[in-house]
């Protein structure tokens, strides 16, 4: 049976990871060279797409030894099975197209035109390559780390310490008060562009109080009760987004001017509109976004949700 979540953008690969057996180099092996495999081709965090004759865009899939052979001495990452298909992505750094027809896109841009399968697998070879090329050093002693388990896992020869790529967790929230909601703007956002309110949960904190401690430093608001919506993976460069909707102790909000620079409340209808076509020169988020799903879900409510 399907897992029955709320699915935002980049969350719902079709790929078994195969965590278990990711480890046994010799089926590895055997995956890279089967003549099913496949590989996406990524440039600095752009996955190489094509034109699909339906309409729209896709995946530019290379067979992977052809892949493995552009890649040169750079190991590919496997990212899982797609049913009997082995799945790999090659990270081409500054490398030119491989494919005549395909382009290096960014994968904000593609983010709603990729069919959702597509945009989460790019989603995950984004977050995995910048770990990797972000963690070439042991964070214990300095040495120099090699890539282990199809690229899951970076080991220091030195130290023989293990270190897996990490996610960092990231809460964004929506504080409501009787009828109304608030957002917020940062200064260097677009004009006009209002979104909810986020930041990094720290460590020795739960969600609901990172949720709240966000809400009291970003806007002067006192939260009173934080409903969890869902969760969005976010590979710029490793966040995880936690979605929440959270009941204030009353609308008396003030930016602090350091990260927000404005706050605004907003009636259900107006939050319709901001989602819609705008309403007065404001606007949220675009649907790809968690922000927009946690407004839309608020909008769309009939009663204050508990
Ligand atoms: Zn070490």
């Amino acid at each position: 049976m399907p897992l029955e979540s709320f699915q935002n953008i980049f969350a719902g690969s079709p790929l078994d990871r195969a965590g278990e057996r990711r480890g046994d180099g010799a089926w590895l092996a055997e995956q890279a060279a089967s003549p099913h495999a496949l590989a996406l081709a990524m440039r600095d965090g752009q996955p190489l797409i094509e034109d699909a004759p339906e309409g729209g865009v896709r995946i530019a899939w290379l067979p992977a030894r052809s892949a493995g052979e552009l890649a040169g001495e750079v190991k590919p990452l496997f990212l899982g099975m797609l049913e009997s298909n082995p799945v790999f992505a090659i990270d081409l750094q500054g490398a030119d197209t491989p494919v005549e027809g395909a382009r290096f896109e960014d994968l904000r841009s593609l983010a709603l035109r990729l069919a959702p399968a597509e945009a989460s697998i790019s989603a995950t070879a984004k977050a995995m390559f910048e770990w990797n090329r972000r963690h070439g050093r042991c964070a214990v002693c300095g040495a120099t780390t090699q890539p282990a388990e199809g690229g899951w896992k970076r080991q220091c020869p030195s130290c023989q310490s293990e270190h897996f790529p990490r996610t960092d967790p990231v809460v964004i929230m929506l504080p409501w008060h009787g009828d109304r909601c608030l957002l917020g703007r940062q200064a260097s956002w677009p004009e006009g562009m209002f979104s909810a309110l986020a930041g990094f949960m720290e460590p020795g904190e739960s969600i609901e109080e990172a949720c709240a401690r966000e809400l009291a430093e970003e806007a002067g608001l006192q939260a009173v009760r934080v409903r969890y919506h869902s969760s969005q993976p976010w590979p710029f460069p490793s966040s995880l987004m936690i979605g929440l909707i959270a009941e204030v102790e009353n609308d008396r909000a003030t930016p602090d001017e350091a990260e927000i620079s404005e706050v605004r409340w907003f009636t259900r209808e107006e939050a319709r509109l901001l989602l819609a076509e705008g309403f007065e020169g404001m606007r949220a988020p675009g649907a790809f976004a968690i922000a927009h799903q946690i407004l839309k879900a608020w909008a769309d409510e009939a009663t204050p949700g508990r």
